[in-house]
């Protein structure tokens, strides 16, 4: 249907069109290949085939905003249909007599019924995808919606503030709007024997505008010509995520959740040097710039961030958003220079940095693999080497971590003191075979708040004729938060001396009750050398109860209870289960919240938080947390004490703190696992003896 001189100038468009795509491309290659080099992958071909479907099937939307989810989910397929559509509209447009309308009636041997569902389901996605682009349109431009904007502490790109995101979406909207009302417009104009029922959308727009040849060259134009425009534009907005994002799915990573890419990636230690963690954007590995290209820049990472909830300057979102920015200006622009801005001044400020849990919502909730979370451990990790200002808290924590082993300030020796106070003797796995090496924690061994729980763990393993031991002043702090602030090398240092002590205990099994030592020691002590299997205290009591070495003496129907999933329990590691089973035993009223499981909230307590001398201001994730527990026990007294189930040292702090600060005594109580046990299996604390008159 194209003239001779159409269908030349449509050539010479298309090539230009493949040229710039083609250079906006490599630019974007060139850029994420200067990252450092990344831990090894494997498998790459099957994870990209893997990542292909997942996308294809729009699996990890679905985490979060499922509404809207529904709705980018279908966007999502219209755009695939109309890659087909699009085909057949260059055909119709170049090949004589070629037209799909009423069912390809002009075309011999056409497959009738395979011609009508293809126009039945290009219109209707048409029309779908009108209405779904009309919906995002209100929602950033009408309505506003606040998951899509910063807070103002938020340091923010320059280019991002002007509203450089709004004219990439306007843009976009502008095209899929256009483009599909022109291809709509094309074939209304095709149909000159009236309706075609299989194109309702189609047919209805030709009952207003009729038939027309001019019509239809002038609609093919619009539509297709736009096409030759925004291909090469994408790879310069932030609609890049629309090819990057499968490609950084598949090369996602692959270590456990639990495991942090080590300081220096080896590869680059056995070649030329680097300064440990990240300065310039391209100090981070090369698959954490490709996160830059494949962010949505959704901002559902920033919705789940306790530090974001609680008016702190980090959003995961802008950090990924300004990472793309600024690579945009040093790449497509004339600021090439602005690579080497430290990134604290260019994507995240450094009180940012410091606000970050490392609770890893930003990183679980992310639908394209994106782990903002990493870039600020190597963000940390250089600023600790470059002698950053540190929060006095924290530095006397590293301090007393280097001399003491523990964050506490505590002389070693008085690790083992709760043991020694006990009323039967707890072995010395350093001294004694055990088959359970317990290793307790900084907070379970020193706070007064946790040690009662600690020695309530112990006469429960004794009941149930555990075989335990723990290493007394031989245990340090396991360094889990102590990496997660960026102090690798004492990280190193502390796994050496736990390594060092296990070296001297003959034991089985290691059984933690602190789920961040939990952490470490299955996930990232293996790289160190242990070989042990690792496990949290309330997988070991399930066990006991499950293998009749406990029993429940005592149902306890008189709580109504709701439980919170650590962060390193269950979102890093899945241990979700063996708490609500032991719940389930224990015969209590068990409600979750609605924040549960992989969704659970951070107590604010991680990544060191739990250190700082300064206190944010703001409502804290914990107080936020207990006032969810309360709505979902509801108004009125149900003749139950209502309890925040624990099954961390750190929560029991945290969370005994918020219910004091929300002014909420007397109305919910912050209880370890371990006391509700207790009561169900009828171990007591031994009574005092009272004091004989002299
Ligand atoms: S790890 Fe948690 S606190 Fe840190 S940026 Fe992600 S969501 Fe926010
Ligand atoms: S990092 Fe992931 S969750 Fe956050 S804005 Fe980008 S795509 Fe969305």
């Amino acid at each position: 249907m194209l003239t001779t001189v159409e269908k030349i100038i449509f050539i010479i468009l298309a090539l230009t069109s493949v040229g710039f795509t083609y250079h906006g491309f490599k630019t974007i290659f060139d850029s994420i290949r200067k990252g450092r080099s990344a831990p090894e992958l494997k498998n790459v071909p099957i994870n990209l085939v893997k990542a292909a479907i997942t996308v294809l099937f729009q699996r990890t939307i679905f985490k979060a905003r499922k509404g809207l989810s529904a709705i980018h989910m279908g966007l999502f397929f219209g755009l695939i249909t109309y890659a087909f559509v699009n085909l057949i509209d260059v055909l119709e447009g170049f090949v004589p007599g070629f037209e799909l309308i009423y069912g390809g009636k002009n075309l011999s041997n056409a497959p009738t019924g395979l011609v009508n569902a293809f126009n039945l389901i290009s219109d209707v996605m048409s029309g779908f995808l009108l209405i779904a682009i009309t919906v995002f349109f209100v929602r950033r431009f009408i309505t506003k919606d606040k998951a899509l904007m910063y807070r103002d502490n938020v340091l923010l790109n320059e280019k991002v503030k002007a509203g450089a995101q709004n004219s990439d979406s306007l843009t976009v909207d502008v095209f899929v709007v256009m483009h599909v009302s022109a291809h709509l417009m094309t074939q209304a104009f095709r149909l000159n024997e009236g309706p075609d029922p299989f194109m309702p959308v189609a047919s209805f727009l030709n009952s207003i505008f009729g038939a027309s040849q001019t019509g239809v060259h002038v609609a093919w134009w619009i539509s297709l010509g736009w096409v030759m425009f925004i291909i090469p534009y994408l790879s310069r907005s932030k609609h890049t995520h629309f090819f990057m994002s499968p490609i950084n799915l598949g090369l996602a990573k692959q270590n456990p959740r639990g495991q942090l890419d080590p300081a220096v990636p080896l590869k680059v230690l056995n070649g030329n040097h680097h300064d440990p963690g990240a300065k310039h954007i391209h100090d981070l590995a090369w698959t954490r710039v490709l996160d830059a290209y494949a962010c949505v820049q959704c901002n559902r990472c920033q919705d789940v961030c306790p530090a974001n909830f609680q008016g702190r300057p980090l959003s995961p979102s802008a950090l990924e958003v300004n990472k793309r920015y600024l690579l945009k200006e040093a790449t497509f622009g004339s600021h090439p220079d602005r690579l080497l801005l430290p990134l604290t001044e260019t994507v995240i400020s450094p009180e940012a940095v410091w606000s970050c849990t490392t609770c890893y919502a930003c990183v679980r909730v992310c639908p394209v693999g994106n782990e903002p979370m990493a870039d600020i451990v190597d963000i940390r990790r250089r600023m600790l080497i470059d002698g950053a200002e540190l929060d006095s808290g924290v530095q006397n924590a590293l301090q007393s971590l280097a001399t003491n082993g523990n964050w506490m300030s505590k002389g070693k020796r008085l690790r083992g003191k709760w043991a020694k106070d006990m009323e039967f003797p707890v072995k010395d796995a350093t001294a004694e075979p055990v088959e359970h090496l317990w290793f307790v924690g900084d907070t379970a061994s020193f706070d007064e708040r946790v040690v009662p729980n600690t020695k309530m763990v112990a006469r429960i393993f004794n009941q149930a004729g555990l075989d335990f031991g723990i290493m007394y002043k031989e245990e340090s702090n396991a360094g889990n938060d102590v990496r997660r602030v960026g102090e690798e090398g004492l990280f190193e240092q502390l796994v050496e001396q736990n390594m060092a002590a296990f070296g001297k205990a003959q034991f089985q099994r290691i059984v933690t009750t602190d789920p961040h030592s939990f952490n470490t020691l299955k996930n990232e002590y293996p790289q160190f050398g242990s070989q042990w299997e690792v496990k949290h205290y309330t997988v070991t009591l399930l066990r006991l109860f499950e293998e009749g070495k406990l029993t429940v003496k005592n149902k306890l129907s008189h709580y109504k209870v709701t439980f919170h999933d650590p962060c390193y329990l269950g979102r890093y590691n899945g241990g979700f289960t063996a708490p609500r089973k032991l719940l389930g035993l224990l015969g209590v009223e068990f409600i979750e919240m609605p924040r549960n499981c992989e969704n659970s909230f951070c107590c604010g307590a991680g990544g060191g938080q739990i250190w700082m001398g300064k206190v944010a201001p703001g409502e804290r994730p914990a107080e936020n947390r207990i006032k969810e527990a309360l709505t979902t026990f509801g108004e009125g007294a149900s003749g139950k004490a209502q309890l925040f189930i624990v099954t961390c040292p750190k929560d029991m702090i945290m969370y005994s703190d918020a219910v004091k600060t929300t002014g909420n005594e007397g109305k919910i109580e912050v209880r370890d696992i371990i006391q509700l046990i207790a009561e169900a299996v009828g171990v007591e604390e031994p009574k005092v003896a009272e004091a004989v008159p002299a």
